[in-house]
């Protein structure tokens, strides 16, 4: 490794950051523009807008995987639970929450209030982007919500009669500023949804991306309904994406 001193590192680290417009606010303008200098030239091209109605998102939970060959687990058997990556859009007027993870009522309260200040009554939408159980366990924590996902996933759950309330099927964008864009292949009505969030383009990506290990490798988990399908969504959410947060891990930077 180069050998550069730590105030020159960590300049880089908060660089790129600056660079995303993550929010830096204590870093002036004028120290950002020197160390960027200071730094390769190496560009980063961002695909989102700065114009947005989207003022914060949140991860709730990070998932995790029932058996992660990543891990050297086999995909024969279960080795835990999973839980799937749960997290909430909020902008003026709205708050979504994505694929509510929880069973446990409390639980599910505690981390939502923990993680945004919000109480599941502050919810407006519950957007589910596929039908598996741990996508939904949390779903009848959120009864004063509209209840969103695509529309086969819809009418398959509705069918099904074990919710207390109907889900409706998802039109091509929510509150007029997430995209709802079909991700087929880990289920073929798999709905990813996008969004501008201070000028990155951020991908919530459901199952349709795993965890980061098998994003890297365009691979397809154990019980991907099709994979060659599973693969083309990949390449759509690469091509849009700053910032992916996939199914059962924490979100990453998909930066060229
Ligand atoms: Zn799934």
């Amino acid at each position: 490794m180069k050998n550069i001193e730590r105030r020159q590192f960590m300049g880089s680290v908060i660089s790129l950051f600056g660079a995303a417009s993550l929010g830096f606010s204590g870093i002036t303008r004028s120290s950002i523009k020197q160390i960027k200098s200071e730094q390769s030239g190496r560009k980063i091209r961002l695909r989102g807008v700065q114009d947005s109605k989207v003022t914060h998102w949140d991860i709730i939970t990070i998932g995790n995987l029932s058996r992660n060959r990543y891990w050297g687990e086999s995909d024969e058997r279960a080795i835990r639970s999973a839980i799937c990556t749960c997290s909430v859009i909020s902008g003026e007027d709205f708050h979504v929450i994505v694929d509510p993870s929880l069973e446990d009522e409390k639980a599910m309260g505690t981390e939502l209030y923990r993680r945004t200040g919000l109480t599941p009554d502050k919810i407006n939408a519950v957007f589910i982007t596929h039908q598996h159980g741990d996508h939904i366990a949390g779903l009848k924590h959120f009864m004063k919500a509209r209840w969103v996902a695509g529309s086969e996933v819809a009418s398959a759950l509705n069918k099904s009669a074990t919710l207390p309330k109907k889900i409706e099927s998802a039109e091509e964008s929510l509150f007029g500023t997430i995209d709802v864009i079909p991700t087929p292949g880990h289920t073929p009505d798999h709905q990813s949804l996008r969004f501008d969030f201070k000028g990155m383009s951020v991908v919530i990506a459901g199952d349709s991306v795993a965890t980061k290990d098998f994003w890297d490798e365009r691979r397809a988990y154990y019980n991907v309904q099709d994979p060659e399908e599973s693969k083309r969504s990949m390449e759509k959410i690469d091509s849009i994406a700053d910032i992916i947060v996939p199914g059962h891990d924490n979100y990453f930077f998909n930066l060229k």
